[in-house]
């Protein structure tokens, strides 16, 4: 029995087989393509960035794409995870805290993503046994296969409903092997037998080692990696070797001869400069083609289309090599030890630095000790300086420090979440006098609580996905740097549980701090800055702007940030700075979308 005839005889009764496949409603088996992505040998192949990659060539050909990340960890969601462990928890606008492989696909595909396109085994798990509570499997017995299992794929399905792509990219975390992910792998294969022939492409990454003792490349890890994938039942139609010099002919042939894959479906994809010549790199090695022939799409392929946005984001990978000037700008942060922290923000300078022609540079400041007397000496070479979002209490002060000394020699300054809010105690402090000014989360008791906890967070108890979370609006002010930024109104992404208590913004707005963007329902105030005739560029937001800044829409809070470090360096340098502020000024938006967690303000 084939899989078209399994699905169709088993559906509409299934508790009385040994098959349990829910389908949500409008989902017909075989219509939607899948391209599963597997690592084998290690972690941290960057299996994200190749999916994305991936999927981004087969978006570029007008077939529409959709990514899902299956995570094998308990979590509910990334929201409790230490980003020092994890690296950064990425927000979507729908307020799900996830993993910032998330952040990669936004980027990469230029989409909004939502809770869909993201799951965890915690949530699987979640979920049938919710089920087994609400008696909803009749009497069995739930076992991991097929009921897990067919959790998982009714996740894929209900992704593939609701977005109505042509190809769902699945990216499954860990590396084959794994206890974590092996009943997704299993789910996976069920998958490809239910959906038929050519409705699933496997593609597994591989590694190829390259010992400097040797001298030349090896595929035994490689084979063995792929042979422990074919142990599951899975063929691999593709082969992406990583490494760190392109894959030799030899290798590449030892490969497809120990896995069953054509040699031409092996392909090479050793390390480059960016990650956003990946997409070309694939190209050139034909990977797309070979997926879209595997998957029979080639009539749905749009030669013009993919010209178009080949060209776009040619245009962005040659501007990136020819960076005419450089910058440097520091990073304040306490997971300055590890940079998947900020793996946002890092990227969020790439695409300002590519659209000004700018390489930017960065250097991680730590805070832990700095403090009035050492700050001059730590931010000596710098052009500009971002202090990012936090939690706790630890390198506070050294940020603060770093905000003053900002603000009082004129270096280009962003603060962002918990650096917005430092730059208001910093501005309490030492412009307004009022000594003692700090947020309750730093000192509970103190003097004048300039940042207080959310009206709402004060009831909230349990830390996983509490805080005010994902897309809100915010209203503009008119005249301010923010309103050339973004016009009368502009969406951001938030994840925060403190804010400026409004009964201190008239008295620091009377000592000129602006406070420039605002939500429209609440008194959150979202954004703040100097005026010119106080300083060249100091800008700070309760939101994070690096979450939404993309390879050819760089956020315009960075854009100014390097504009700003652009003049500082480079006394001769006068490219206005223009924004790509939307024209439309019809009233905001102001629905928030449907959300995972947090409030509604
Ligand atoms: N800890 C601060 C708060 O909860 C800032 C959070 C952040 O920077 N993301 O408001």
């Amino acid at each position: 029995m084939d899989g078209d005839n399994l699905l169709s005889s088993i559906r509409d009764h299934s508790v009385d087989t040994e098959f349990y496949l829910p389908l949500p409603s409008g989902y017909t088996p075989g219509s939607t393509k899948y391209v599963i992505v597997v690592g084998t040998v290690m972690s941290g192949l960057g299996k994200g960035i190749f999916s994305s990659s991936l999927a981004r060539c087969l978006q570029d050909k007008g077939l529409k794409v959709t990514p899902i990340k299956l995570e094998g960890y308990l979590n509910i969601d990334s929201g409790t995870l230490n980003p020092y462990r994890h690296g950064e928890v990425f927000v979507l606008d729908d307020g799900t805290e996830c993993d910032m492989d998330l952040g990669t696909y936004e980027r990469a595909l230029d989409q909004d993503l939502t809770r869909l396109n993201f799951t965890t085994s915690g949530q699987i798990y979640r979920r049938v046994l919710e089920r087994e509570r609400t008696g909803g499997y009749l009497g069995r017995d739930v076992q991991m296969i097929p009921h897990v299992t067919g959790e998982v794929k009714n996740r894929l399905r209900e992704l593939a409903v609701a977005t109505q792509a042509d190809v769902v990219f699945v990216e499954i975390g860990g590396t084959v092997g794994d206890v974590e992910n092996a009943y997704y792998i299993e789910a996976m294969r069920q998958l490809a037998f239910e959906e038929g022939q050519r409705s699933v492409c496997f593609v597994a990454l591989t590694y190829v080692l390259e010992p400097p003792s040797l001298g030349e490349q090896k595929s035994k890890a490689a084979q063995l990696g792929i042979r422990r994938l074919m142990e599951t039942g899975i063929q691999p139609h593709m082969i992406a070797c990583r490494a760190s010099r392109p894959a030799t002919q030899k290798v590449r042939e030892k490969i497809a001869l120990f896995s069953n894959v054509p040699p031409e479906r092996v392909f090479s994809m050793h390390d480059c400069e960016s990650v956003y010549q990946i997409p070309d790199m694939l190209r050139g090695a034909g990977c797309d083609r070979a997926v879209v022939e595997w998957l029979q799409l080639d009539q749905q392929v749009d030669d013009a289309a993919e010209r178009e946005a080949r060209e776009a984001w040619m245009g962005y990978v040659t501007r990136l090599r020819q960076a005419a000037r450089q910058v440097t700008v520091g990073i304040t942060g306490k997971y300055t030890s590890v940079r998947d922290a900020y793996a946002s923000i890092i990227k969020a300078f790439e695409h300002a630095g590519v659209r000004l022609g700018c390489k930017v540079n960065l250097q991680w400041i730590e805070t832990s000790d700095l403090d009035d007397d050492n700050v001059t000496e730590a931010l000596k070479d710098l052009h500009g300086i971002v202090v990012p979002g936090a939690f706790g209490t630890r390198g506070a002060e050294g940020k603060i420090a770093c905000l003053k000394h900002a603000r009082a020699t004129n270096l280009p300054c962003l603060g962002i979440c918990y650096g917005f809010q430092m730059a208001v105690i910093e501005f309490a402090r030492n412009v307004c006098d009022m000594e003692g000014a700090n947020s309750t989360e730093i000192e509970n008791e103190c003097r004048y609580p300039v940042i207080n906890v959310l009206p709402e967070q004060k009831k909230i108890e349990g830390l996983g996905g509490t805080m005010r979370l994902g897309g809100y609006d915010a209203v503009v002010k008119a005249g301010t740097l923010a309103a050339r930024m973004f016009g009368p109104h502009v969406r951001m992404r938030f994840r925060h549980r403190y804010e400026v208590d409004p009964r201190y913004v008239p008295q620091l707005e009377a000592a000129g701090m602006v406070f420039s963007g605002k939500s429209p329902r609440a008194e959150i105030y979202n954004i703040l800055e100097l005026p010119a005739a106080m300083h060249p560029y100091f800008i700070g937001t309760q939101a994070h702007p690096e979450l939404t800044s993309r390879p050819l829409r760089p956020h315009p809070m960075f854009l100014g940030l390097v504009h700003a470090a652009l003049k500082r360096a480079y006394t001769d340098y006068d490219e206005p700075l223009e924004f790509d502020t939307p024209e439309d000024d019809s009233e905001p938006p102001l629905e928030a979308p449907q959300r995972v967690a947090g409030s509604e303000r």
